[in-house]
């Protein structure tokens, strides 16, 4: 695995590995990485311990939530519910809440492999209290709402929220989960981002069980956490599976003080990598753009024009995705071709950035190679332009 620059202006990027993480999480793997640990041992007993417990409290206090349990990723962590909870029983879901992410992880698919059977209730755009109403029989096991990551329903709509879909299950004993995705810990507004349903507030509006990933918004290592209710997170923990999914002490290490920098928020947006690479600010990165853009225009003099231009960024991984991020970088055009050839020329500058010792990665759209400086941080810019020193196409 190689480090390379990611300016492709989506931030948090599935393919390039998702949330970069602080300092602390650092030195913490490392010393998981060399030292013994008390992953599973109790060091006011001397006995066995539960590798869970290592987060449990600052995530109780950061959501609510009375137990909590930490696996593999959020696609292991809606597995793993489904399967403990409503093995050969029914799971009711809105017809506009049937997300796919990328890479094959599809809410039908994930309940039929958990061995629960899908109820969809409602359409695409709308869905009432009534739709979930009628659906409930004695085979029920859930109510489940999954966040619609990737795409946006808008116009014509209605879904049912958390607190709704609880009134309606308390009746007949039936749990509520939510599948957040990427899940936040902390009101996002604060920081001029987009607002995003915290787990905190989803556990206050009744849900009995919360799923998020570790590595989106989160900014820690990849997992899946699930919080809730202690008598389901037990069933949960009690299952065969949890021991197949659970994550090793490395993420565990990585999680721990990364939750802890959410206890003080006020110095969240400088320490937590993630959330400083969302807040940067658009006059900040132009002014990086700016510096880089001579750096660039002598590499590909008499080829290729370089300009420097506002952009959007995304955040990525299915957080927010109709939200963009006011940005700033490097626009490359071919000089002295049409069609055809400029695409190809385009290609060609791409590749050659992909072939570099720490590979550039940009994004190609209308005609040109576009180079996002948002993730660009200021420690690696002499990185950045020392390699085209000696770059040649
Ligand atoms: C991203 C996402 C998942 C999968 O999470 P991973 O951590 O990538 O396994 C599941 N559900 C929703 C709604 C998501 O956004």
């Amino acid at each position: 695995m190689r480090a390379l620059f990611n300016l492709s202006g989506t931030v948090l990027h599935t393919n390039l590995g998702r949330a970069l993480l602080p300092d602390e999480a650092v030195q913490a793997v490392v010393s998981a990485l060399t030292s013994p640990g008390n992953l599973e041992f109790d060091l006011e007993t001397g006995g066995r311990g539960d590798r869970d417990s290592l987060v449990e409290d600052v995530l109780r206090e950061l959501t609510g939530a009375e137990a909590v349990t930490v696996v593999n990723n959020n696609a292991a962590a809606v597995f793993l519910m489904l399967n403990a909870l409503a093995q050969r029983k029914e799971v009711i879901v809105s017809r506009g809440e049937l997300v796919e992410i990328g890479g094959a992880f599809r809410v039908p698919d994930i309940m039929q492999r958990a061995g629960a059977k899908l109820v969809e209730v409602g359409s695409t755009n709308r869905t009432h209290p009534a739709d979930y109403a009628n659906a409930i029989s004695a085979r029920s096991a859930m109510l489940m709402k999954v966040h619609c990551s990737n795409y946006a329903i808008s116009g014509f709509t209605s879904s049912v929220d958390v607190a709704t879909l609880a009134e309606l299950a308390r009746p007949h004993g039936i749990a509520v989960t939510v599948d957040l995705g990427s899940g936040t810990l902390l009101d996002l507004t604060q920081w001029g981002l987009p607002n995003e349903t915290t787990v905190r507030e989803t556990i206050r509006q009744g849900a009995d069980l919360v799923t998020f990933s570790g590595d989106k918004l989160l900014g820690g290592p990849q997992c899946g956490i699930i919080v809730g209710r202690a008598d389901l997170i037990a069933r949960i923990k009690k299952n065969p599976l949890k021991r197949a999914l659970r994550v090793g002490k490395l993420t565990l290490a990585a999680l721990e003080p990364v939750l802890r920098l959410y206890l003080a928020p006020e110095f969240l947006a400088e320490r937590l990598t993630t959330l400083r690479l969302l807040t940067r600010p658009q006059a900040q990165i132009r002014e990086q753009a700016e510096r880089l853009l001579p750096v660039l225009q002598s590499v590909l003099a008499n080829r290729y024009t370089v300009s420097s231009e506002a952009m959007s960024s995304q955040i990525g991984s299915g957080a927010l995705p109709v939200d963009q991020l006011p940005s700033y970088g490097l626009v490359l055009r071919a000089d002295n071709a049409g069609g055809k050839r400029h695409g190809r020329a385009l290609d060609k500058l791409e590749q050659a950035l992909r072939q570099l010792p720490r590979p550039v990665i940009g994004r190609i759209a209308n005609d040109a190679l576009w180079l996002d400086c948002r993730c660009l941080e200021q420690q690696d810019e002499a990185s950045f332009t020392a390699q085209l020193q000696d770059f040649s196409l």
